[in-house]
């Protein structure tokens, strides 16, 4: 059997068995090429518009397995694909016909109560993290799905429930251990290749695999304030124009997060919501939980209630309040978002529009409210640049049939170009379109004059780019 696979200069290796064996024999875990039992399992992504067909996985066991996996990629001049949580709506983590290193083995997490700080392995996701800090009444700024992989989240910048109190999931990054292009593996912190540390945070998956994240942790819960209220999607513009005045004068304790969906006729949940559309208004509150309770009730009055889940709640299930939308290797999903200055009344009309409109009952119109200590961070201190905007709005396509495809990808880029007007030409490139656009003009905007940097420290650690298979910020030349 030989296998094709992408090199660095742009063509086809063919991997004969021989060439295959050998890497077999240098690393200590599972190699699966197409045929072997295993490799279907693989392919289950977030995002089943995007399978990949890699040329061959390694199912890496820890560092050392990365370290032979990198070295044997170099050797071989091939691209290398890596997947954390295999979440990436572009399809990233699942390219055709790369070296896949897929760490969905590594998923250990230690923490350190005394030093508050939590070691993660480079394949969590975010359930993994918030179990063991919550062991010990800790956590670090994550995501709102618990499915989500800490790695692509985490290096693509990060908004979970905590990012007005405590910012972004990369701002809570204080050390990584890194297996760069060169097979060698490196400490990146302050004090130690500060560099590559100022670019994992928020600069993607572009400097090598990170096998360890060292993250600082925060006192949190067990038990938090939480708002979740579901209103009628025609009442949209009213509620929104109410959270808006709300989140405008918020302190940084609450952080909210709006989206239009379609619940389902789940004889679990009331009927006022079977089959109906609905706006959730979210909300958590970073601090003490009555107080939080009374801060958060406005929220539950914007309009006609159809479903109230706000209460007190332990913050691991706030964690995971919201992954019953999102199944694994169920959907096909496409998303765009792109960053507000405001959310004006015209705003605010054109997304009651559209949540009204939308082609399919999981697809959702989000309005995320930022600021905070989003914005105490300068846009050149890390990597991730887009710090000021007060709002995002992203549109997720998510639905089951693939003969669907076309109308709804038409329907979200429809939706992005349209909302152009309202934006501010800033993109948030964990929520971007597909692996087969070019990413260049995002690249370009979400890190604006960080990007000149970024492009030298990319072709310090990684001069071949070797590591593209992401929002690739190409080395610098010369
Ligand atoms: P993967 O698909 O595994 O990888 C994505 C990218 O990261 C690839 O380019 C890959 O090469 C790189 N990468 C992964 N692991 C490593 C590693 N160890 N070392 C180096 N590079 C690596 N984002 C938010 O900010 N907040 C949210 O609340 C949020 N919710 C989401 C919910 C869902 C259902 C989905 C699908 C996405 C969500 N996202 C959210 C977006 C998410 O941050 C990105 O999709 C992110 O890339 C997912 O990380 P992953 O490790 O699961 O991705």
């Amino acid at each position: 059997m030989t296998i094709s696979a992408t090199t660095v200069q742009g063509g086809l290796a063919t991997l004969t068995d021989e060439i295959i064996s050998e890497l077999r024999d240098r690393v200590g875990c599972p190699v699966l090429a197409p045929e072997d039992a295993g490799f279907e399992a693989v392919r289950e992504v977030y995002n089943a518009m995007h399978p990949g067909s890699p040329a061959l996985v390694v199912s890496c066991a820890g560092t050392a397995d990365v370290i032979d996996a990198v070295s044997f990629a170099r050797d071989n001049g091939l691209v290398v694909a890596v997947r954390g949580g295999g979440h990436s709506i572009a399809g990233l983590s699942a390219s055709d016909d790369t070296l896949l290193i897929d760490l969905a083995p590594m998923h250990a997490v230690q923490v350190d109560p005394a030093a508050r700080i939590a070691r993660v392995q480079g394949g969590a996701v975010w359930a993994d993290v918030d179990r063991e800090t919550q062991a010990f009444g800790l956590a670090t700024p994550g995501g709102v799905v618990s499915d989500t992989g800490v790695a692509g989240l985490t290096l693509g910048g990060g908004y979970g429930w905590l990012r007005r109190q405590h910012g972004l999931a990369c701002d809570h990054l204080v050390s990584a251990e890194v297996v760069g292009a060169d097979g060698q593996v490196r400490v990146a912190s302050e004090t130690e290749n500060a560099d590559l540390l100022w670019a994992l945070r928020g600069g993607g998956g572009n400097f090598g695999v990170v096998t360890w994240f060292t993250f600082a942790l925060e006192k949190i819960g067990p038990t938090v304030a939480f708002a979740g209220t579901f209103y009628p999607v025609e009442e949209a513009a009213q509620v929104w124009r109410g959270w808006r005045n709300y989140v405008e004068i918020a302190p940084p304790e609450i952080t909210s997060n709006t989206m239009s969906v379609t619940m389902p006729a789940d004889p679990a949940l009331p009927e006022a919501v079977h089959n109906r559309g609905c706006l959730v208004v979210a909300a958590v509150y970073a601090g003490e939980t009555e107080r939080g309770m009374d801060v958060l009730q406005p929220l539950r009055e914007l309009g006609t209630p159809l479903m109230d889940l706000s209460q007190p709640t332990p913050f691991t299930a706030v964690q995971q309040g919201f992954d019953a939308f999102f199944p694994r290797n169920t959907m096909q999903a496409y998303w765009k978002s792109r960053y507000l200055s405001e959310f004006s009344d015209a705003a605010i009309d054109f997304c009651a529009a559209k949540a009204a409109a939308r082609p399919s009952p999981m697809t959702l119109v989000n309005v995320f409210h930022m600021g905070g200590a989003i914005a105490d961070v300068p846009p050149g201190a890390t990597a991730f640049a887009q710090r000021s905007s007060p709002y995002l709005l992203s549109i997720d396509g998510n639905w089951v049939d693939p003969a669907d495809n076309e109308a709804n990808i038409a329907w979200v880029r429809e939706t992005f170009d349209e909302s152009a007007r309202f934006g501010n030409d800033g993109v948030y490139l964990n929520f971007t379109g597909s692996e087969k656009e070019p990413a260049d003009g995002g690249v370009d905007r979400a890190f604006g004059e960080n990007l000149r940097r970024l492009a030298e420290v990319k072709a310090k650690y990684d001069p071949t780019n070797m590591f593209r298979v992401n929002n690739n910020i190409r080395p610098a030349s010369g």
